[in-house]
């Protein structure tokens, strides 16, 4: 009876030891990208323990990811100042703090957090989130001599345009979100900041990334002023339908493809694209997991007949209800059988030779 209550002693122990700590149940809530979830969890466990670091810089974070950033900062103010290792807590604190303060647009107080990050240099994943939002968020001395235009919906940040020209690319960027943004009808907790790049060479080596792109969360674009009036728009745009969004690239892209304002053919330039690739056959559910395997030059264009087809064939009202979960499960769920039938017709209407 003694051997036996103590094998089940030793194992309940043993049990216990293996069960993940209440730290590493949060960490790995905040990093499956379940925010709220992990707001609510740090809150609770917070009221035992409210000076615990970890839970403090983890909250902290999580209100930052999802957009509470004047009720992020005192959290992340404390754990800079209350960092007992002055370790890589310290450094993620300092780089969150330099987003929180760039969406309020405190930006001397960004900047200046974002470069105490970088020479504080504790880790080289936060070293370089701060890094990459320091020149993204335009505080390079490159950007020093660059102009400035504000509008209803927009900053513009222009490296080299005439005054006239300047405005006439503002008018006709707001004319466009206001266009974009009748089908989304989303709120941005921002303006958008738009830098309009004359050089793609000096865009590489100062941002290190190919452009044009947006950082949605942050409502950025980084653009070459001969781009399109709508693509990275929309992805800011259709950003904040949701707090929380499940992004697909054939979806998203599709969805920014479709509202460029740019006027292709882009059936033609599919059909044009499998002319020359005898051997390529059109697979939209493959396109829809492995986005990355398919050339550029057709995933955009196909991404956008795809969506297009979705949005007349099911509406606004239930795209958009599909839009906040884009993988494949929710289309069928919202659309129901119908959608296999237009990704049939559609790859029929391609690979018919
Ligand atoms: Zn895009």
């Amino acid at each position: 009876m003694k051997l036996k209550l103590t094998l089940l002693l030793v194992t309940i122990a043993m049990l216990c030891k293996a069960q993940p700590s209440k730290m590493e149940q949060l960490g790995k809530l905040y990093m499956s990208g379940n925010l709220k979830e992990t707001i609510n969890r740090a809150d609770e466990y917070l009221e035992e323990e409210p000076e615990n670091i970890d839970y403090i810089l983890i909250l902290g974070r999580a209100l930052t990811d999802y957009g509470e950033y004047n009720k992020a900062i005192p959290h992340l103010k404390y754990t800079v100042e209350n960092d007992p290792h002055n370790s890589w807590r310290k450094a993620w604190a300092l780089g969150y703090l330099g987003s929180c303060y760039y969406m309020i647009s405190e930006h001397e107080k960004s900047k200046k957090v974002l470069k105490d990050c970088v020479e504080f240099n504790a880790t080289s994943n936060a070293t370089n989130y701060a890094t990459n939002r320091f020149l993204q968020f335009g505080y390079h001395k490159f950007f020093d001599d660059w102009t400035m235009i504000e509008s209803d919906n927009f900053k513009f940040h222009f490296q080299k345009m005439d005054e006239m020209d300047a405005k006439s690319y503002a008018d006709s960027r707001e004319e466009a979100f206001i266009e974009i943004n009748k089908f989304f009808n989303t709120e941005l907790p921002k303006k958008i900041d738009f830098f309009v790049w004359d050089s793609r060479a000096d865009a590489k080596m100062v941002l290190r990334a190919e452009l044009g792109f947006a950082n949605p969360f942050f409502c950025i674009i980084h653009s070459h002023f001969q781009q399109t009036r709508g693509h990275e728009m929309t992805h800011v745009i259709s950003n904040f339908l949701e707090k929380e969004i499940v992004k697909t690239s054939l979806i998203n892209e599709g969805t920014a493809v479709c509202f460029n304002l740019a006027n292709q053919d882009k059936e033609a330039i599919v059909k044009k694209w499998l002319e020359k690739n005898e051997e390529e056959k059109i697979d939209i559910k493959a396109m829809w997991l492995y986005w990355q395997e398919y050339p550029q030059e057709i995933s955009y264009p196909m991404a956008g007949i795809f969506v297009e087809q979705l949005i007349e064939t099911f509406g606004k009202e239930k795209f958009l209800t599909f839009f906040v979960d884009q993988r494949y499960e929710h289309a069928k769920e919202v659309f129901g059988e119908e959608i296999d039938v237009i990704i049939q017709n559609l790859e029929d209407k391609f690979n018919q030779k």
